[in-house]
């Protein structure tokens, strides 16, 4: 018998409840999706018929291992790795893995999810993946950082390989993890493979712009989203949460644009400069120093600390860019903002915002871009820094840059047009959802089950 498509998501639903018992993020991410789908299940039955959805939300396989290290006074810590990969029908699992205390299963698969339909909005072909441990880099030494990383790449080498996952960088996770983690890869494996992992130093085949380029990538997509609307980033007021490496590329690229970036934060709270965030200054803190966000106060008098991460959204400004971590921003954060005149929000990090904050911007009219299309550039230029590895040579950073312009708007325009087509014009959680999840479907349907 024909089955309805709001029955046939439902009840998917209520079986992904079932599996997948108190994993929040996760559950939050797929119920987004499947809400997105439900449209495209209307009119194409060949989906349900192939139970797509049922097999989508379900990972290739979830891997969780021990990692065991010594810390400086010889003592012997234990933390617990994470890889999921979760669909490879377009091409090896991709995605990056996180350091940080609040990894857990559910938070890494909520990650691994949004990547299949990120990767695929890319156009380039790359699975969907995410790693992690619940690793604490705060206030590691060096060699703490380099023994921990070799530890999980000693379990985690058995999984990976250029052609089969490629793990990159994510909160914690730099170009030192990586390159920790590349060396143990070589050791382990015995061989040169330099297309296993992204995100890595120049001198061994990383890609210039790749550092820069989900920050970057997030800019240029709200830039074509306003564009839209015969507008541009010059003389907005901008607030970015976050100071990391998504934060501050995504701060200098708004600057570049002509806008006035006022705030940006890090966990103990955020700084407010009227005069416009110094962002040679943060880079400095954060990627030289290694030192909290609050230092940036002695040495601009005209700054304030405030230390309240998520109040940081009650400053008045017109472009809200969300690049910390998962939930920052709720409901009332929301409204406070939409009460303060926001025009445009644009996810950095990784589902940012609550589903009732997407909402609030929503009822609004206001424009959002979600993190899945918004955040992609990241990835993007990861599979770029893939192809340069396969062909053994490197492009300059004009030739990434433009690429990944060029990505940003094709992101963009297919976001855009699956919203048009399904009925929901402007709704570009809508459209991230089920152009990224179109290309994926169909692919499932042409290599059986
Ligand atoms: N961690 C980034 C993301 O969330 C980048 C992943 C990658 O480069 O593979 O998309």
């Amino acid at each position: 018998a024909k089955q309805s498509a709001t029955n046939y998501v439902n009840q998917v639903f209520e079986t992904v409840k079932k599996r997948n018992p108190n994993e929040d993020e996760f559950l939050q991410a797929v119920s987004e999706i499947f809400h997105s789908l439900v449209p495209v299940f209307e009119k194409k039955a060949v989906y349900m018929e192939h139970n797509i959805l049922e097999r989508i939300v379900e990972p290739d396989r979830a891997i969780s291992f021990r990692v065991p290290w010594v810390d400086d006074d010889g003592v012997i810590q234990v933390n617990r790795g994470y890889r999921i990969q979760f669909n490879n029908t377009i091409g090896p699992y991709k995605g990056g893995v996180r350091f940080h205390p609040s990894v857990n299963l559910s938070i890494v698969k909520f990650l691994g999810f949004e990547q299949i339909f990120k990767n695929s909005l890319t156009g380039l072909p790359i699975g969907g993946g995410k790693g992690g441990a619940d690793f604490d880099p705060k206030g590691k030494s060096d060699v703490e950082i380099m023994r921990f990383c070799q530890s999980f790449m000693s379990e985690l080498f058995k999984h990976i390989g250029p052609d089969k996952d490629v793990p990159a960088g994510d909160i914690g996770v730099g170009s030192r993890e990586v390159g920790y983690l590349f060396g143990q890869y070589k050791k382990m494996r015995g061989q040169y493979e330099a297309g296993v992992l992204t995100g890595k130093g120049l001198n061994y085949g990383g890609s210039l712009a790749r550092k820069e380029a989900t920050g970057f990538g997030a800019v240029y997509f709200v830039k074509e989203m306003l564009q839209d609307q015969q507008d541009n980033f010059e003389n907005k007021t901008v607030v970015v949460s976050g100071s990391g490496n998504v934060a501050t590329y995504a701060m200098e690229k708004a600057k570049e644009l002509g806008a006035k970036v006022v705030a940006c934060s890090d966990s103990d709270g955020y700084i407010y400069d009227k005069n416009g965030i110094n962002i040679d200054t943060v880079k400095q803190i954060k990627q030289v120093e290694e030192k909290r966000i609050k230092e940036y106060v002695n040495q601009h008098q005209d700054a304030e600390f405030i230390s309240n991460s998520s109040a940081i959204w009650d400053i008045a400004c017109d472009i809200a860019l969300p690049c910390a971590t998962q939930n920052e921003l709720d409901k009332d954060a929301a409204k406070r903002l939409v009460e303060n005149g926001v025009q445009a929000v644009g996810e950095g990090a990784n589902m940012p915002c609550t589903a009732d904050a997407i909402e609030t911007f929503m009822n609004h009219g206001i424009l959002f871009a979600p993190g899945k299309a918004a955040n992609a550039g990241g990835v993007a230029v990861s599979a770029l820094e893939m192809s340069q590895n396969s062909l053994r040579l490197s492009w300059d950073f004009k030739e990434v840059d433009d690429q990944l312009q060029k990505i940003m708007a094709n992101i963009y325009k297919r976001c855009v047009n699956a919203a048009t087509e399904y009925g929901h014009a402007g709704n570009l959680v809508m459209g991230a959802n089920i152009a990224g999840f179109e290309k994926v479907a169909d692919a499932m349907v042409e290599q059986g089950v």
